[in-house]
């Protein structure tokens, strides 16, 4: 008999209709009403896509300090700590080797829910660290990226690693070494106007937010309505910006056959 009581509801955020939790969790945070692909954390995002169990974590012992004792509703370091005690990671971005339908990559995966995926510092180096990975072992760079944009609380440094990502993204192509970028919901400023943009690939999920601006901030600022979809993946697709919209739960075959598609075929 089944127990009903053991069953926990929960609300999709977009269509808000009643949905079991554990059916939501096993089909990775995607309602299966409306299929909106709601916020996944990076180590469960990393075990959907990467080969069981051969994914190895690096320069996880970098993690940001205060070193402008930024303080606004609460001061930088507590935040650190409060993003630090809910996600479980050091920072917003984990990175590591991995494979992917057998083939050897390195991964970056951002996490929305430390701190917004904002990039300060040590994200940063840590993309940096990611790249040097792949030419030291001449293997593809993917990247999943969620992001608010630059870490304000890092003032200047924040946005100095727009440059620093680029330039390091730009080693990768001197060395014909392939680079992917799957955007997941959302991804804005000084991120989208960075690294993912340069990208070989650029895959999005369905329904992400993929802009510079928000819409509302474009909307204050130009004192116009703009276009409902505006920043979403299927608008992006038809304007070119990005080149595949994925479902969450296809990515991993669809990532298998591009690395087929790049590393064993001769144009
Ligand atoms: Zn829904």
């Amino acid at each position: 008999m089944e127990k009903n009581s053991d069953i926990e509801i929960i609300n999709c955020k977009n269509c808000k209709k009643d949905l079991n939790k554990d059916i939501f969790i096993s089909n990775l945070n995607v309602c299966p009403e409306c299929n909106f692909h709601d916020y996944i954390d990076a180590r469960r995002r990393i075990e959907s896509v990467v080969d069981s169990a051969s994914f190895v974590e690096f320069s996880e012992e970098i993690s940001s300090y205060d070193f402008l004792n930024f303080y606004d509703l609460k001061s930088y370091e507590e935040r650190l700590y409060e993003a630090r005690l809910k996600t479980g990671l050091n920072e917003a971005i984990v990175t590591g080797n991995a494979k992917i339908g057998g083939f050897n990559i390195t991964l970056a995966v951002l996490d929305f829910g430390f701190l917004g995926g904002s990039m300060g510092s040590v994200v940063g180096e840590k993309i940096k660290r990611a790249v040097e990975n792949s030419i030291k072992k001449n293997i593809p760079l993917i990247i999943f990226s969620a992001s608010g944009g630059a870490r304000m609380q890092e003032g200047i440094i924040s946005l100095m690693q727009m440059a620093k990502t680029v330039s390091s993204i730009n080693r990768l192509k001197e060395n014909f070494i392939p680079y992917f970028c799957i955007i997941t919901n959302p991804t804005t400023g000084g991120v989208s106007a960075s690294f993912v943009t340069i990208a070989d690939i650029i895959i999005s999920e369905p329904g992400a937010l993929f802009c510079f601006a928000g819409p509302r901030v474009v909307e204050q600022t130009i004192k116009k309505k703009i276009p409902l979809d505006f920043g979403l993946a299927e608008r992006n697709l038809k304007n070119g910006q990005i080149d595949l919209i994925v479902q969450r739960k296809d990515l991993k075959l669809t990532l298998t056959n591009l690395l087929d598609l790049f590393l064993n075929r001769d144009f």
